[in-house]
């Protein structure tokens, strides 16, 4: 009932950080996966690059222990492993150097896509995608992939677009947003506009509100102080939510199609109005459970960055007049959770009782656990005792429809690179998406910087500090349960 496999063409891919926590934690092992199912051809390769001293042998041997880490072991094949490990080589470059370029342009292949990975620092994109250009390695048709964070505010956005512009044309460039990958957010595309259900009901008119949430019950301990550097605004709201946001509010696209799809989200962001102070509400975690505080994680004790944050958003369009959008993210909270909420607004008219126990329909979409989407509909509560209503999931877990199946559904980082060989950008950000997304966020956070506001902290395994819920109750709302 699920995968299809379609086998994408033959290509040269070569990972620039090939050595790193993400290429083995999310590429290689992912690649492995597609590799099993299929859709890797015989003829592809992959050939890591990175400065350590490695050869073809010592690096296919960290890439065995990664698929060992990183594969669950009912999909660890010794045969497909040691097939797949064929297909890898290695060569050692410096970045920022001139060795090792040479080598990598005379192991190209001719006839074979070529796609060229950037798991590195953003601070190195320039140089490989100089040294790509002028080693004459990359040519009209490659790609290049690209990790976040694409920028820190729309200032260095800017110059990392315009760094890679320099030798790639847009339709090259390919900005990952893992989020875009995750089998429910493009659901969220089928649901909206491949049922005739809810689209019409898909406005301001019937949608009280809506509310995001990305819950996650991690600290930020060992790395507190370079997320000390970014906070919940740039590490999750400026680029995932933001997302989310988009592809619930957009206009239906004309085709499913790259740009069609990115030009409605372009024009919600835009549509974006500047949040009031009193609408934003951050914090930072406690100490407790064992664990230390914000503070002492990010190692400097007058670190005003949150790990939490609460928004109200307001769309200003015509669709979305007067419908909230809810946004909150945050880490150490009561449970690791991800889901869409859209509440709908009372039927126009009650035929029921006031004490029939009516309460709004709601849409869940949920990313994270148990993907899949409920909707909270009214029934008649059953017996004899007269016309009482209660409210009812109609839930769908992917995983249970699906059966077995689900497990093959690939992950994001595998169909997102899958996407890089097919030359589809659809799940990636646009330039100009990245840049007007942080046009919208940059004054936010100048204004909290400019008017000196303090994170409000908040308790390990609450779901967040108390001005949150306040920011829901003002408007006679409430958050959903946050549950895991
Ligand atoms: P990492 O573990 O620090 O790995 C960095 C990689 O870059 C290593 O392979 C390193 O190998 C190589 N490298 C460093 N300097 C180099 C140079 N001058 N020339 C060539 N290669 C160089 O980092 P990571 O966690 O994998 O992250 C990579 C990128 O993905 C970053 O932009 C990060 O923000 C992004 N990202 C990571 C994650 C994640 O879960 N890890 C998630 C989202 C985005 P050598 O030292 O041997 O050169």
């Amino acid at each position: 009932m699920v995968s299809r496999v379609i086998p994408v063409d033959a290509f040269d891919l070569v990972i620039f950080g090939g050595t790193g926590d993400l290429a083995k934690r999310k590429i290689l092992p992912g690649l492995y996966r597609r590799f099993m199912a299929g859709q890797m051809t015989e003829n592809s390769r992959i050939i890591g690059a990175a400065r350590a001293d490695l050869n073809d042998d010592s690096f296919r041997a960290l890439v065995g222990e990664a698929i060992e880490e990183f594969v669950p072991k009912d999909r660890q094949d010794a045969k497909i492993i040691a097939q797949f490990l064929e297909k890898i080589a290695y060569v050692s470059i410096d970045a920022t150097g001139e060795g090792g370029w040479a080598k990598l342009r005379g192991m190209m292949r001719e006839g074979v896509v070529r796609a060229f990975y950037f798991s590195v620092a953003p601070s190195l994109f320039g140089a490989i995608a100089e040294r790509l250009h002028l080693n004459e390695i990359a040519d009209a048709q490659s790609r290049i992939v690209v990790e976040k964070p694409f920028g820190r505010d729309l200032a260095s956005a800017k110059a990392l677009n315009a760094v890679l512009a320099k030798h790639f044309t847009e339709a090259q460039i390919y900005r990952i947003d893992h989020y875009l990958g995750k089998e429910t957010v493009q659901n969220l595309m089928a649901v909206r506009f491949a049922n005739i259900l809810f689209e019409p009901l898909w406005k301001a008119e019937y949608v009280d509100h809506v509310q995001i949430t990305v819950a996650e019950t991690v600290s930020v301990d060992g790395r507190g102080a370079y997320y000390d550097k970014s906070g919940a605004m740039r590490d999750m709201v400026q680029n995932h939510m933001m997302q989310l946001l988009c592809l619930i509010a957009m206009e239906p696209p004309y085709h499913f199609d790259p740009d069609a799809v990115r030009d409605e989200k372009l024009k919600v962001i835009r549509a974006l109005d500047p949040v009031k102070p009193e609408h934003i509400v951050r914090g930072q975690y406690n100490a407790g459970g064992g664990e230390g505080s914000y503070i002492e994680h990010s190692e400097d004790p007058s670190s005003k960055t949150e790990s939490y944050i609460a928004l109200k958003v307001k769309v200003s369009n015509w669709r979305w007049q007067g419908t909230p959008f809810y946004l909150r993210t945050g880490k150490r909270l009561r449970a690791r959770a991800s889901e869409i909420a859209i509440t709908f607004k009372e039927p126009p008219h009650s035929i029921f009782d006031d004490a029939s126990g009516w309460r709004e329909n709601v849409l869940v979409i949920r990313l994270q656990p148990n993907e899949g989407m409920e909707l909270q509909v009214m029934i008649k509560e059953p017996g004899p005792g007269g016309m009482r209503l209660m409210q009812v999931p109609l839930d769908m877990s992917f995983a249970a429809a699906l059966g077995d199946e689900a497990d093959d559904v690939p992950d994001a980082y595998e169909r997102l690179i899958m996407d890089v060989i097919r030359g589809n950008q659809t799940l990636f950000m646009r330039g100009d998406e990245v840049e007007a997304a942080w046009a919208w966020t940059d004054p936010l956070i100048q204004g909290w910087e400019a008017r000196g506001d303090k994170p409000q902290g908040y308790d390990p395994g609450s779901s967040g500090p108390e001005d949150a819920l306040m920011l829901m109750h003002r408007d006679g709302r409430r958050w959903r349960e946050i549950k895991g």
